[in-house]
């Protein structure tokens, strides 16, 4: 994807998380939120033909060589446009339970168990001050790792391929789950599309 970029179709209702995501949340966060970073984002980009060709991934990758006036923005809504993007496919109707698969395997062997993996991005979800992300990530040595990052930013800034991650800030669940954080994660682990999980495992190697 490259300049202009565009709000990625979302590939299920908006009620199809519920009732671990309600309809509402998702319609504002995709409609409004998701939208509000594309349109910054191309905004930022417009008086820069010279980055018209590159992609999203290349720009984020690159950050630090941006020119100085736009380099936060395309960090902040550049990153919120990746993120979400990403976000939307992490998810499905039905989705959840344990990882079979080679993903599977990789996380019962880097993390100890499945469940000491959720307890690891469950604490990071939660002790994330402020706004952010909790991610499964593959770190440039290619070891599976648990990070956070702040804000908007992508994984991608520091040479990481996101293969999971579930958006912490406010208004991911707020209407539902008020200052209930954990509440929220907790409940987000049954919308998990696992194999979309493995696809992206499968291509980062
Ligand atoms: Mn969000």
């Amino acid at each position: 994807m490259h300049y202009k970029f565009t709000l990625p179709k979302l590939h299920y209702a908006y009620d199809a998380l519920e009732p671990y995501i309600d309809a509402a949340t998702m319609q504002i966060h995709y409609e409004k939120h998701h939208q509000d970073y594309v349109t910054n984002l191309n905004k930022a980009l417009e008086g820069h033909p010279e980055l018209h060709q590159k992609s999203l991934e290349e720009l984020l990758a690159h950050i630090k060589t941006l020119p100085e006036a736009i380099r936060t923005a395309i960090q902040n809504y550049g990153g919120g446009h990746a993120n979400h993007s990403l976000f939307w496919l992490f998810m499905k109707r039905g989705g959840g339970g344990e990882p079979r698969g080679d993903i599977g395997s990789a996380i019962s062997q880097q993390f100890g168990s499945f469940s000491a993996f959720q307890e690891k991005m469950n604490n990071t979800a939660k002790t994330r001050f402020g706004s952010g992300w909790a991610w499964l990530i593959m770190n440039q040595m290619g070891t599976l790792e648990v990070i956070s990052t702040p804000n908007q930013d992508s994984p991608s800034m520091v040479g990481a391929q996101p293969l999971l991650g579930i958006d912490v800030w406010e208004h991911a669940y707020y209407l539902k789950y008020q200052n209930k954080r954990i509440d929220y994660v907790q409940a987000w682990w049954n919308t998990v599309d696992w194999s979309y999980v493995e696809d992206r495992y499968h291509s980062s190697r």
